[in-house]
């Protein structure tokens, strides 16, 4: 089995990795000849939305599948023409407009902030109008890890805001006052069967996730169980096959469905050392046509991401041996997404401890 990724980023290498074990040869296309992908398994050197490109992935795949949800939604179809893709390419058109991703979940019953569409200031004063204030202005297209936002606390400074944003077609959302960031990943496979991995926690900064623990502490079933039903509703409505991870705020007894990624997402790295079934897996298994493997996880598990600059390994892993070492092969620079580290424990408080400890080793270089 050969499946082709668009996409040659960490997500591709450890799908590459995760397929290796499987005898799944993973062939990534990405601009770059250096790509974290091409270190560990074949790469076509092309960009995303080159018809020879794809063209050649076509030809070298079974079944071709993405990375990253900013791949122009043409391309992905110019590949379904050729070539089975999953997910289907109308969750890159979803994922890729904030304002559709939004409708989607309240039309599957997902909660979501308050919003409304945005064209022009005048539409932003009306959205204030509609939504409130404190809000957040987005744009509805390429937004990515809280670029292209603004928060409006002053109906006064609303110009400044779309100003900021770029005076691009955008979305006025509620500013959500949360206790938590949570996130959820589901996958589906090619006869609609479905697994969930737990609500895991998420901390965040300048819009880059630094720290998941998994599972989310303190968290009732009940809640596992109504994400996971929207989840569900939401992979049916869309036809899905392969990992969907969903960014949630809780608040009070509220979930919040804030973005989708169509996708394996870095808030399921975890699951490489702490599920019996990777997320990586997982989606291989899924888009490959074989049956899903279990998500449960019996201990607790912390990853912290490798930001900006390398740790020292011979330290770190002097001071915490059990330590799981990813690193992706890229170079460092400011706010760069470098590896990541895991750590599992099967005491939550014991957990707690080695995160800081982790932390202390790791750097977290931003810009
Ligand atoms: P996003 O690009 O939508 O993932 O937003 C990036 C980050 O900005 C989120 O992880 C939150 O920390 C914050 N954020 C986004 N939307 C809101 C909101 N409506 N209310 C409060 N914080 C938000």
């Amino acid at each position: 089995m050969r499946v082709g990724i668009v996409g040659g980023g960490q997500l591709g290498r450890m799908l590459a990795l995760a397929g290796h074990r499987l005898g799944i040869t993973c062939i990534t296309l990405d601009p770059a000849a250096d790509s974290p992908a091409s270190q560990v398994a074949p790469a076509i050197v092309g960009a995303y939305d080159d018809d020879a490109s794809l063209a050649a992935l076509a030809a070298t795949s079974d079944v071709a599948t993405y990375e990253f949800e900013n791949v122009p939604a043409d391309a992905a179809r110019a590949l379904a023409a050729r070539i089975q893709v999953h997910p289907p390419p109308e969750a890159l058109d979803v994922a890729q407009d904030r304002l559709a991703e939004k409708a989607l979940f309240a039309e599957v019953g997902l909660d979501v902030a308050d919003f409304a569409q945005v064209d022009d200031l005048e539409g932003l004063e009306r959205a204030i109008d509609i939504v409130g204030l404190p809000a957040v202005v987005k744009t509805r297209r390429l937004g990515y890890d809280g670029k292209g936002q603004a928060v409006i606390h002053d109906r006064l400074l609303a110009e400044d805001a779309w100003r900021a944003v770029g005076e691009v077609p955008s979305i006025l959302e509620a500013h959500v006052a949360f206790d938590r960031e949570l996130s959820i990943l589901g996958v589906r496979d090619v006869e609609g069967n479905t697994a969930f991995y737990p609500l895991v926690e998420n901390e965040h900064r300048d819009g880059i996730l630094r720290v998941t623990i998994a599972p989310a502490p303190g968290l009732a079933t009940e809640r596992q169980e109504r994400a996971e039903r929207h989840v569900a509703a939401l992979m049916d409505r869309l036809g899905y096959v392969g990992v969907i991870a969903i960014e949630l705020f809780e608040r009070g007894n509220d979930l919040l469905a804030n973005e989708m990624a169509p996708r394996v997402h870095n808030s399921g790295h975890w699951t490489i050392d702490g599920a019996p079934t990777s997320q990586f897996e997982n989606h291989l298994r899924a888009i490959a046509g074989l049956p899903l493997g279990p998500t449960t996880i019996t201990g607790h598990a912390g990853m912290v991401n490798v930001i900006g600059s390398e740790p020292n390994l011979a330290e770190l892993l002097a001071a915490i041996p059990d330590a799981r070492i990813h690193l992706y092969g890229k170079q460092s620079r400011p706010g760069r997404k470098l590896g990541h580290i895991t750590v599992l424990e099967g005491d939550a408080e014991v957990l707690g401890t080695k995160l800081l400890q982790v932390r202390s080793f790791s750097p977290d270089v931003s810009p």
